[in-house]
This record gives structure tokens, sequence and C-alpha cells, in this order.
């Protein structure tokens, strides 16, 4: 038998089972089989025994007799139905409230069973309910210490294949299976000892201790993550190989005047170095594919434009893109102010601009004379052209789909390089996951004099001494958000909870005394920035807003954010909305308003808020709370798939796999020393790689 034999010609499969294993779990050869691994073991060692169970008991596994079948009627087709189960130390109930016919059918008296459940104490007497069970002398002989559980569907049990069918098949696949071929070069698999392929594939499913299995797991994991890296950084190293890139040897007199006259205050040691990352990028004949992540308030806005000044002294356009409107136009106010005098013209390209307006800009990107500009996706559409776009930079990049962002780089031959920022900050571990094919810079240091802001927790009763407390923050001359989730369908009713909100604030608030501004998603783009500017210039003290303040706004004198619902919110969208205080000198705070009973992951997500301000342990918590699979961004990344290897709890052997990996295409770019790896990357099925799409 070998790995890639069809799976129907298995003993024990046959052709109808073999097609229910294709529909229900993607099995099609023995080797998929192998890798369907075992999500647990039963220790028939360590069995359990009815006498001492404990409540803290998790899974017991027990072997007995049943008898004393009985059913109770609960109501028009459910029932209940208990058996009794003696193992000789003492007596149990087991349980079922479904399946009932089911369990029925295989009870008998005098048939010793194996049993699996977690024991709970029910009026001073145990029971199991729904247990995993079966008939003991099918469980095997006692060859195998540790028996393999497998995930099964009800389809699949329906089709004799439950966990114990697909572990005698394994077993005897196992028996006639030829040595599998080693996949791991032979350094590496000497220098972290590593059991070999063959031997982990099979002590995997029956192992003899749990040392071995311990060893098995590790080789298995090592090999799942050893790919994932030669995927990510082969397609790195054949960016940097392959991708012209503009060269932009120049240091000129829009970046020197910029910063020598413009300056509004010294760069961060973090901003330097960004920038000076990015200019090796622009000058090493590659295209630069390059993300920065900053904390929000980190100060990307003014390294993107120190960037775009660089590639502007190169005699090339620089665009930046946002999205949306309101931070559009903020960066495109800032550019302004901070360009003033220089002489670079600098124009604003959003939906809203009038069509005159709009002809004019295109004109002028197309003649080359707009320099730089900035804007949404009206950038993206297909009759805007630029003379000669060097630079691209996307702020906020999780934002933008993937063809969104792909369409800019059409619009120069050769491509513009591409900066990339986001303020999300990705966990670490996935970072040295995912830059394995993304450049990545990271500002990792806020600009000085910025008081951490003060997070508190507050639950409706204490409303009004929350209130209290923004009047005193107003009187001092300071201003507030408050911030309601997007929580229904439709906006509609969004819009109503957004209205009530500005009903309770403007009676604790009331005019003429105090101005509230309101901005949701539903009003015009000149009703949103209307209101955006009459905050920024302290018009109004209030701003009540969905989430479409998030990214980006900055107003120095708001000092307090109150968030609404705060529950609703996941970490990383709290930490942002979070960022849009504390931006000036003064103390700023955050208040979570939530209901009182919250759920656990709520409740450690709102500990964690207040816990912190650093954005990436933010991210580590959001990833250990969530697991990848919700994290933006990495849907195609791969990660997802892994088996038995978590990027949230195998960190040391994802470091290891990167710096193998990364020594390995150092010292055989082409691989041609290592003939197996080349041709597992020509099969390679993770071809969409952020890369090249970010
Ligand atoms: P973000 O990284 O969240 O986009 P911004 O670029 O909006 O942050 O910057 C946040 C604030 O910090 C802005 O008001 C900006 O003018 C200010 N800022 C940026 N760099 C510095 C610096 N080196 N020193 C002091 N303030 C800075
Ligand atoms: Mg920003």
């Amino acid at each position: 038998m070998l790995t890639t034999d069809d799976i129907v010609y298995l003993k024990g499969v046959g052709p109808s089972k073999a097609k229910v294993l294709a529909a229900e779990l993607d099995i099609h050869t023995a080797g998929d089989l192998l890798e369907h691994i075992p999500y647990r073991y039963i220790d028939r060692s360590v069995m359990s025994t009815v006498a001492n169970l404990t409540e803290d008991n998790a899974l017991a596994v027990l072997r007995g007799t049943v008898n004393n079948m009985q059913t109770a009627s609960l109501g028009p087709r459910r029932e209940r139905l208990t058996v009794d189960f003696h193992d000789g130390t003492g007596t149990i109930q087991l349980v079922w409230f479904a399946g009932t016919k089911w369990a029925r059918e295989r009870l008998k008296p005098n048939v010793e069973y194996l049993v699996i459940g977690k024991p709970t104490l029910y009026n001073g007497s145990w029971q199991i309910s729904h247990p995993e069970l079966e008939p003991y002398s099918s469980v095997g002989d006692d060859r195998h210490p540790l028996l393999p559980v497998y995930n099964t569907t009800e389809k699949m049990k329906q089709h004799g294949l439950g966990t114990r069918a697909l572990a005698r098949i394994t077993e005897s696949l196992l028996a006639n299976l030829a040595p599998v071929a080693e996949t791991i070069p032979t350094d590496i698999i000497q220098k972290f000892r590593l059991m070999g392929r063959d031997q982990a594939l099979r002590a995997i499913h029956y192992p003899d201790s749990p040392q071995q299995l311990e060893a098995a797991r590790t080789r298995l994991k090592f090999e799942e993550l050893f790919f994932l890296q030669l995927d990510y950084q082969w397609a790195h190293s054949e960016r940097q190989l392959h991708s012209e890139g503009r060269i932009f040897p120049h240091v000129g007199d829009c970046f020197n005047r910029f910063y020598n006259e413009k300056l509004p205050f010294p760069l961060t040691g973090a901003q330097k170095r960004v920038v000076r990352e990015v200019r090796e990028d622009m000058r090493s004949g590659h295209q630069m594919n390059r993300l920065i992540q900053g904390d929000v308030g980190s100060g990307k806005t003014l390294v993107a434009l120190m960037c775009m000044l660089l590639a502007l002294d190169n005699g090339c356009q620089a665009c930046l893109m946002a999205p949306t409107e309101i931070l559009a136009t903020q960066h495109y106010q800032t550019f302004v102010r901070m360009l003033d005098g220089i002489g670079i013209r600098t124009e604003l390209l959003i939906g809203s601009v009038r069509p005159t307006e709009k002809r004019r800009i295109k004109a002028g990107m197309m003649s080359g004379e707009v320099q730089i500009v900035i804007g949404t996706h009206a950038l993206i559409e297909d009759d805007v052209h630029f003379r000669d776009l060097g630079l691209v930079v996307i702020d906020e990049q999780h934002r933008f789909g993937v063809e969104q962002r792909s369409k800019l780089w059409s619009k120069a031959t050769p491509p513009p390089h591409i900066l990339v920022m986001t303020a999300t900050p990705i966990p670490r571990t996935l970072a040295m996951t995912l830059y394995g094919d993304l450049d990545c810079s990271i500002i990792d240091e806020l600009p000085p004099g910025r008081h951490p802001v003060k997070t508190y927790h507050r639950t409706e009763p204490r409303r009004p001494l929350v209130f209290n407390f923004l009047k005193q923050q107003i009187d001092a001359g300071r201003q507030v958000y408050f911030v309601y989730p997007l929580i229904h369908e439709s906006e509609k009713m969004d819009l109503k909870d957004l209205e009530d909100g500005l009903e309770m604030v403007q009676n604790y608030f009331p005019r003429p005394h105090y101005a509230t501004s309101m901005v949701h998603g539903q009003l015009t783009a000149e009703g949103k920035a209307f209101e955006m500017e009459r905050f920024k210039q302290g018009k109004t003290q209030i701003m009540v807003a969905t989430t479409v303040i998030e990214v980006g706004v900055d107003v120095p004198n708001a000092t307090v954010m109150v968030i609404e619902n705060a529950e609703r919110f996941g970490l990383s969208q709290l930490h942002q909305l979070r960022g849009r205080v504390g931006r000036g000198g003064e103390q700023s705070y955050c208040i979570l308003m939530t209901k009182d009973n919250l759920s656990y992951t709520s409740k450690e997500r709102i500990r964690t808020m207040c816990s912190t301000t650093d954005g990436f342990e933010i991210a580590e918590a959001d990833l250990r709370l969530r697991g990848p699979g919700d994290i933006q961004g990495l849907q195609q990344s791969g990660v997802l798939d892994l088996k038995l290897a978590s990027i949230v709890d195998d960190e040391p052997l994802v470091r290891a796999t990167r710096d193998e990996v990364h020594d390995l295409l150092a010292s055989d770019p082409t691989l041609a020393a290592h003939p197996l790896l080349a041709r597992y990357i020509e099969h390679s099925k993770n071809k969409m790689l952020w890369g090249k799409i970010s």
C-alpha cells in the first residue's frame, strides 16, 4: 500500500464508504486518511472507576455493564432514556435526550462496554449524558495502550464509519503501508531531533506511549509550519528576484525643504527608522511591497508624507488612498498645511467633489501637474490616469478588498512602489508566519509627551457619575465622543439607537450651553464633513457617532471617549476607537459602558482594554479569545488550514521553522540542492499570497 493509493482499495472501505469519506471529510487516498489525525486518545491504563469519580474529572473512561433501562416522555416526540451503569465499584446513570432510539437498540445487558463522557453530580449521584459507548470487546486487544478517537459526522456514523471503525481501518492501513518518504531535509531533522515522517505518521494514530505521541505531534507540527514558511518565503524571494522596480536614488528639494523648514516636530526614532527602510526599498531596483504597522497615534501619516516626497524628488507622482471621505479629507488638510509654501500641487479626489472640479483634477493628474493626490475609492476608477505614478500609499489597508488595491498598481508601468499602513497590529506569532512574504516595518514608539489613555468599565447605574465627569471635562474646555455600535441589520434601526442616544445626551447637556454633533453612515459626505469640521473647530463639544469615526480621525482636544454597548465591539475595534483620544497633551479617558452580566469573552475583552493600551498585547489577547479564524486578512493566509500546529500555542515552532526556511533559501535560493522541496513548491497550492496582493 502506498499513501497515494485510492481509499477504496483499503480493507474495510469499499465503494460506498469511500464515497462517504470523500464527501464528508475530503478523504480520497490512503495518505488523506493518515492525515485525518485523532483529536483525542483513550488511555486504557488510566481508566476511571465509578468509586473515584471527581467533580473536576473532565473526561471519564469507564468499563462496565448496563441494566434497568427506562424511558420517560418529555412531550411530543421528546423522551429521556436512562440506564444504570455498574463497574464493580459503584453505579451511575447514563442519560440520553436525543438519539434515544439509537441508544436503546445498542444497549444490551451482559455486554461489557467502554463508556466515555463527562460525569456530573445530579441530586447527589453521578450521571453522564450522551456518553460515547461501545462494546469493550470491539475496542481491540491490548496491543495499543492509547486508542485513537477521530472526528466523524452523523452521516459517517450512519454508514458504519464511527470513530472506532475509522480506527480499525487506519490500523490495517498502517500494517500494510510501505515506508512513508521523508519530506524535511536530513540536517534539519537531525538538528531538531525530529521523529522521521514514517514513524510519526504511524505513532500519531497508535502511539506506544504518551512520550512517543508527543514526539510525533511535534514532528508533524514542525512539518506543517515548515511548508507554510516555505510557501511564504519562496514567494517573497521570487518577488525579490523577478519584480522590476523603479529606482529612486535622489533625495531632493521636496524632501529636504520639508524636512528642514516644515517638519512641525522632531521625528521619533521609529519614524526615522521606517523612512530609512522605505528609502532603501525604493532604490533597491525591486518593487517595494511594504506594510507599516503602527499603533494608533504613532504618526504614520507623517511617514507616508515623507515617503511621497521622496517619490516626487525622483520625478514621479504619489497618491494616498484612504477608506473613508472623512479620512481622505483630513489627510488632505494635513498635507496642505504641512506642505504650505513648498509649491507642491496637492489635490483631493473623492466621490463628492463636483464634476467640473473632478475633471480639472484628473486632467492635472494626467499631465503631471498634480504631484500628490489623496482620495478614496474614487482613485481607482477606470478614467483616472496618472502621468507617472511612482508610489501608492494605502491607509488602513484592511478596509480595502484585494481587487480594489490591485487596481491601483495597474495605473503605471513599471508598477509603483507600494506602502500599506495599518493600525491594526497583527499578533507577533502571526506576523512571524505571514511576513515571511511581506516586508514589514513597525512604528513601535509613540511621539513624546503622550499620556496613556485611562480606561474604565462602567454599567448603567453609574451613568450619572460618568456624565458628571464629562461635564467637568467639557467645562475645562475639552471635547468628548459617544460611540454607538452598529447592531441591527438595518441602518434605520441603528440610526434609531443613535438618535435615542443623542436625545439622552442632549438631556444631560442642554443647548445652548452645550452643542452636540452627530455623524453616522446615512449622512451625505458633505453632511459628515460639515459636522466633523464643527467638532474639530470646537464649535461643538460633544460628538455622537457610529463607528464611522473609527479610523484615523484626529481631534487632539477630545479627551473622553464613551463607548456605548462596549460588549458588542471586538477588541481591535475598541482599540481603534480608543485611539481617537489621547492625541493631545491632556490626560484622556475611555469609558466602556456595558450591560450588567457579560459573557466570558466579553468580560475578558473589557478587562484587556482596561489593563493595557499596547496594541500588540491587545492583538495577542484577541487572537487567544477568538482564534485566528476571525482575524482580518487571514482568510487566504493558510494558517487557518493548519491541522495540528497552532499559531497561538506553538510560537517556538513558528520561530524555528521561519529561521530554518530563511537559512535554507539563503544558501540554496533556487532549491537546486533540495529537489524534493523544489517539487513541493511546483505543486504548492498556496499561490495566492499576501505580498502579491497587499
Ligand atoms: P496614526 O499613526 O494613527 O495615523 P497620525 O499620523 O494621525 O497617527 O498622528 C497622530 C498625531 O501625532 C498627529 O496629530 C500628528 O501630527 C502627531 N505626530 C506625528 N508624529 C509626531 C512626532 N514625531 N512628534 C509629535 N507629534 C507627532
Ligand atoms: Mg492614520
